[in-house]
């Protein structure tokens, strides 16, 4: 009996020990998901901002470059400045993204343009800030957190490229006309073309694919541009023909491929006051420096002039522009010196 009465008080006493102990799991339990949930609404809800960081860093690139592709502008141009910070909107908004505004958007890197003697812009930079409204950190009395992303592109001297016409310019030419600072040197400038004799103000001819010359393959180079590549440094063979006739017929199919501004029915079309940055008239050439021997000359940069007119006798009158142009960049940022810029330009992501 006596043996009974003991087991049953053992019994009672681990009972209640066990209740109390469950009690104090339940309480444990209860704190650890309360904690373990609010960890989970924090990461989820970040989660979600953090895929939202990923789709405004989309928007502000896109948006950047894309309406980079207007630059360089004046610097006190602001119908051209509103132009282009409303087509970063513009491009943000078709990424998903409505919250880009005007003020976010800066335009930066104000440099001389050497052919026109007045200051341009040639970086764009936007920020997208966005309120991620949370679902579950709200319960904690978060209702939102802000993030933002930037994003720049800014115009770079290009020292790769396709589409060169088989004509250039020496350097010391181009760096002098530059360095004289007179418009007259860069504006409606009358150069001759044909062999090279190193004469000044001389477009030489060239043989860009170093093959020697065919004057068919070369009149389409003069129209279309010579669709190989060409880089800062590569060593180009002197045309040896005089070329003037196919020259002449090339920038003829050039000077009348121009369909803007009423160059189809009777109108000036492409002039240094308007043109469209893809006409037919801009002519993309390599600058070069001589080379060792006297039938090589060595690539060193780029330059583009707008086709105003020429005679059949191989003058040709043009105007240096800056251009936005196919390639790759060097990286460097755009001077008003000349150093391998000479006004083509690529556009690349800064930030
Ligand atoms: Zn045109």
């Amino acid at each position: 009996m006596r043996k009974k009465i003991i087991k049953l008080k053992k019994l009672r006493l681990f009972r209640g020990i066990k209740n109390e102990e469950s009690g104090a799991v339940v309480v444990i339990v209860a704190v650890a998901l309360v904690v373990f949930m609010s960890l989970l609404a924090l990461v989820i809800d970040l989660g979600i901002a953090y895929l939202d960081t990923g789709e405004i860093q989309k928007a502000a690139d896109a948006a950047v470059y894309s309406a980079g592709r207007q630059l360089p502008v004046d610097t006190e141009d602001t119908p051209a400045i509103n132009a282009i910070k409303d087509s970063a909107i513009h491009y943000a908004s078709l990424n998903g993204s409505q919250n880009l505004t005007r003020d976010n958007i800066s335009l930066g890197k104000s440099v001389r343009n050497k052919f026109t003697d007045k200051y341009q812009f040639t970086e764009l930079k936007v920020t997208i800030t966005k309120s991620v409204p949370m679902v579950f950190a709200k319960t904690f009395g978060v209702n939102s957190i802000d993030i933002s992303r930037s994003a720049a592109a800014k115009l770079s001297p290009v020292n790769r490229t396709t589409g060169l016409a088989p004509i250039g310019l020496t350097k010391t030419d181009m760096e002098a006309r530059i360095a004289s600072n007179q418009l007259t040197q860069l504006t409606h400038v009358t150069l001759k073309y044909g062999v090279h004799d190193g004469a000044q103000s001389f477009f030489g001819a060239l043989d860009l694919d170093g093959q020697g010359g065919g004057a068919n393959d070369y009149r389409i180079w003069i129209a279309q541009g010579y669709e190989g590549e060409i880089s800062v440094g590569d060593v180009l063979l002197k045309e040896d023909g005089a070329m003037k006739t196919p020259t002449y017929q090339g920038f003829i199919t050039r000077y009348n491929g121009c369909t803007h501004f009423g160059a189809q029915t009777g109108g000036d079309g492409c002039t240094i006051d308007h043109f469209d940055p893809n006409c037919s008239r801009i002519v993309k050439v390599p600058i070069y420096s001589l080379g060792v021997d006297k039938n090589t000359v060595v690539v060193e940069g780029f330059a583009a002039f707008l086709l105003e007119s020429q005679t059949n006798d191989g003058f040709i009158t043009g105007s240096f522009i800056n251009i936005i142009s196919s390639g790759t960049s060097s990286g460097e940022d755009v001077t008003d010196t000349g150093n391998a810029d000479f006004g083509v330009y690529g556009l690349m992501l800064s930030e």
